[in-house]
Protein backbone atom coordinates (compact mmCIF):
# COMPACT_ATOMS: atom_id res chain seq x y z
CA UNK A 1 0.00 0.00 0.00
CA UNK A 2 1.07 3.50 -0.83
CA UNK A 3 3.04 5.98 2.02
CA UNK A 4 0.16 7.48 3.19
CA UNK A 5 -1.65 9.50 5.75
CA UNK A 6 -3.05 9.41 9.39
CA UNK A 7 -1.81 6.78 12.26
CA UNK A 8 -4.69 4.22 11.27
CA UNK A 9 -2.60 3.26 8.40
CA UNK A 10 -3.49 -0.63 8.56
CA UNK A 11 -5.91 -3.02 10.46
CA UNK A 12 -3.23 -5.17 11.10
CA UNK A 13 -2.37 -6.02 15.07
CA UNK A 14 -4.83 -3.66 15.80
CA UNK A 15 -7.09 -3.74 18.41
CA UNK A 16 -10.18 -1.69 19.26
CA UNK A 17 -11.28 -1.31 22.78
CA UNK A 18 -13.86 1.32 22.57
CA UNK A 19 -16.71 0.87 20.44
CA UNK A 20 -18.53 3.95 21.16
CA UNK A 21 -22.42 4.24 20.32
CA UNK A 22 -22.04 8.01 20.91
CA UNK A 23 -19.97 8.83 17.82
CA UNK A 24 -22.62 6.10 15.57
CA UNK A 25 -24.95 8.52 16.89
CA UNK A 26 -23.22 11.59 16.23
CA UNK A 27 -22.37 10.65 12.33
CA UNK A 28 -26.07 9.73 11.76
CA UNK A 29 -26.94 13.24 12.48
CA UNK A 30 -24.25 14.68 10.13
CA UNK A 31 -25.74 15.59 6.66
CA UNK A 32 -26.33 12.26 5.14
CA UNK A 33 -25.47 10.11 8.14
CA UNK A 34 -29.35 9.09 8.63
CA UNK A 35 -28.70 6.27 6.24
CA UNK A 36 -25.61 4.77 7.90
CA UNK A 37 -27.20 1.86 9.62
CA UNK A 38 -28.42 0.27 6.26
CA UNK A 39 -25.00 -0.14 5.20
CA UNK A 40 -24.73 -4.48 3.94
CA UNK A 41 -20.87 -3.90 3.55
CA UNK A 42 -21.45 -5.09 -0.56
CA UNK A 43 -18.07 -2.68 -1.04
CA UNK A 44 -19.67 -1.51 -4.01
CA UNK A 45 -18.30 1.83 -3.09
CA UNK A 46 -14.83 0.91 -2.76
CA UNK A 47 -14.92 -0.96 -5.87
CA UNK A 48 -16.01 2.62 -7.85
CA UNK A 49 -13.40 4.60 -5.75
CA UNK A 50 -10.94 6.36 -7.88
CA UNK A 51 -8.30 6.31 -5.02
CA UNK A 52 -9.12 2.61 -3.31
CA UNK A 53 -5.44 1.89 -4.72
CA UNK A 54 -4.11 4.71 -2.62
CA UNK A 55 -5.40 4.68 0.35
CA UNK A 56 -4.63 2.49 3.40
CA UNK A 57 -8.81 1.88 4.88
CA UNK A 58 -11.01 1.74 2.43
CA UNK A 59 -14.39 3.38 1.99
CA UNK A 60 -16.37 0.58 2.74
CA UNK A 61 -14.16 -0.25 5.93
CA UNK A 62 -15.01 3.33 6.77
CA UNK A 63 -18.47 2.62 6.82
CA UNK A 64 -18.51 -0.21 8.82
CA UNK A 65 -15.70 1.58 11.59
CA UNK A 66 -18.69 4.36 11.34
CA UNK A 67 -21.31 1.75 12.59
CA UNK A 68 -18.91 0.29 15.30
CA UNK A 69 -18.40 3.48 16.44
CA UNK A 70 -14.95 3.04 16.44
CA UNK A 71 -13.27 6.58 16.66
CA UNK A 72 -10.02 5.96 15.10
CA UNK A 73 -11.72 5.97 11.84
CA UNK A 74 -11.03 9.86 12.25
CA UNK A 75 -7.24 9.27 11.63
CA UNK A 76 -7.71 7.63 8.44
CA UNK A 77 -6.22 8.39 5.54
CA UNK A 78 -9.46 8.15 3.46
CA UNK A 79 -10.52 11.12 4.98
CA UNK A 80 -8.33 13.32 3.57
CA UNK A 81 -7.89 11.70 0.21
CA UNK A 82 -10.93 11.34 -0.54
CA UNK A 83 -11.44 13.67 -3.91
CA UNK A 84 -15.31 14.10 -3.06
CA UNK A 85 -15.79 12.39 -6.86
CA UNK A 86 -19.16 11.16 -5.38
CA UNK A 87 -18.62 7.74 -6.91
CA UNK A 88 -19.63 5.71 -4.49
CA UNK A 89 -22.74 7.63 -3.24
CA UNK A 90 -23.87 7.10 -7.27
CA UNK A 91 -22.89 3.40 -6.46
CA UNK A 92 -24.24 2.35 -3.15
CA UNK A 93 -27.52 0.39 -3.40
CA UNK A 94 -28.39 1.33 -0.36
CA UNK A 95 -28.71 5.09 -1.57
CA UNK A 96 -26.03 6.47 1.39
CA UNK A 97 -24.90 9.63 1.11
CA UNK A 98 -21.35 8.37 1.75
CA UNK A 99 -19.40 11.54 -0.08
CA UNK A 100 -21.50 13.75 2.15
CA UNK A 101 -20.49 11.62 5.11
CA UNK A 102 -17.19 12.20 4.69
CA UNK A 103 -17.41 16.08 4.24
CA UNK A 104 -19.25 15.75 8.11
CA UNK A 105 -16.12 13.49 8.95
CA UNK A 106 -13.66 15.97 7.89
CA UNK A 107 -14.91 18.38 10.00
CA UNK A 108 -14.90 16.28 12.86
CA UNK A 109 -11.70 15.25 11.89
CA UNK A 110 -10.38 19.20 11.48
CA UNK A 111 -12.20 20.45 14.76
CA UNK A 112 -9.64 17.44 16.83
CA UNK A 113 -6.92 18.59 15.26
CA UNK A 114 -6.41 15.57 13.18
CA UNK A 115 -5.54 16.73 9.56
CA UNK A 116 -2.61 16.75 6.88
CA UNK A 117 -0.21 19.56 7.86
CA UNK A 118 -1.11 22.25 5.35
CA UNK A 119 -4.75 22.67 6.43
CA UNK A 120 -4.56 24.78 8.94
CA UNK A 121 -2.40 27.33 7.24
CA UNK A 122 -4.43 27.17 4.09
CA UNK A 123 -7.59 27.57 5.90
CA UNK A 124 -6.12 31.55 7.41
CA UNK A 125 -4.99 32.24 4.14
CA UNK A 126 -8.18 31.67 2.78
CA UNK A 127 -9.52 34.05 5.87
CA UNK A 128 -6.49 36.72 5.45
CA UNK A 129 -6.58 36.48 1.67
CA UNK A 130 -10.47 35.58 0.73
CA UNK A 131 -8.95 33.10 -1.87
CA UNK A 132 -6.34 29.93 -1.73
CA UNK A 133 -3.92 31.35 -3.63
CA UNK A 134 -3.62 34.07 -6.21
CA UNK A 135 -3.84 33.44 -9.81
CA UNK A 136 -1.26 35.03 -11.85
CA UNK A 137 -2.14 37.49 -15.03
CA UNK A 138 -0.41 35.13 -17.57
CA UNK A 139 -2.98 31.92 -16.19
CA UNK A 140 -5.99 34.12 -16.58
CA UNK A 141 -4.33 35.60 -19.68
CA UNK A 142 -3.48 32.35 -21.13
CA UNK A 143 -7.00 31.05 -20.25
CA UNK A 144 -8.57 34.45 -21.77
CA UNK A 145 -9.81 35.36 -18.82
CA UNK A 146 -10.69 38.79 -17.38
CA UNK A 147 -8.67 40.27 -14.30
CA UNK A 148 -9.77 38.75 -10.98
CA UNK A 149 -12.57 41.38 -9.93
CA UNK A 150 -11.77 43.56 -6.94
CA UNK A 151 -13.51 42.41 -3.54
CA UNK A 152 -14.27 44.13 -0.53
CA UNK A 153 -12.04 41.44 1.64
CA UNK A 154 -14.00 42.46 4.90
CA UNK A 155 -17.04 40.84 3.32
CA UNK A 156 -15.16 37.50 3.04
CA UNK A 157 -14.41 37.94 6.55
CA UNK A 158 -17.81 38.37 7.71
CA UNK A 159 -18.65 35.09 6.09
CA UNK A 160 -16.49 32.89 7.33
CA UNK A 161 -16.58 34.70 10.84
CA UNK A 162 -20.17 33.79 10.25
CA UNK A 163 -19.67 30.28 9.81
CA UNK A 164 -16.60 30.20 12.62
CA UNK A 165 -13.85 29.43 10.03
CA UNK A 166 -11.28 30.47 12.54
CA UNK A 167 -13.12 28.56 15.53
CA UNK A 168 -14.00 25.17 14.52
CA UNK A 169 -11.80 23.43 16.79
CA UNK A 170 -13.65 25.84 20.01
CA UNK A 171 -16.80 23.46 18.83
CA UNK A 172 -15.52 19.95 20.22
S1 LIG B 1 -21.97 0.60 -1.34
FE1 LIG B 1 -23.33 1.28 0.29
S2 LIG B 1 -24.12 -0.57 1.21
FE2 LIG B 1 -22.36 -1.16 -0.02
S3 LIG B 1 -20.62 -1.11 1.44
FE3 LIG B 1 -20.70 0.87 0.45
S4 LIG B 1 -21.93 2.11 1.83
FE4 LIG B 1 -22.31 -0.01 2.37
S1 LIG C 1 -16.27 10.35 -3.13
FE1 LIG C 1 -14.35 9.81 -2.11
S2 LIG C 1 -14.72 7.84 -1.16
FE2 LIG C 1 -16.33 8.18 -2.67
S3 LIG C 1 -15.59 7.22 -4.53
FE3 LIG C 1 -14.98 9.35 -4.67
S4 LIG C 1 -12.93 9.40 -3.76
FE4 LIG C 1 -13.82 7.44 -3.18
Amino acid sequence: MADSWGSLDSFEGKEFNTLDPEFTKKVTKLIGGQDLTTCFQCSKCSAGCPVSDKVNIQIHEVMRMLLFGLKEVLDSDMVWLCTTCYQCQERCPQGIDITDILFGLKNMAFRKGIRPQGYASARQNLYDNGKLYAPTDWEREDLELDPVPEFDINDTKKLFDKNKLLSLEEEE
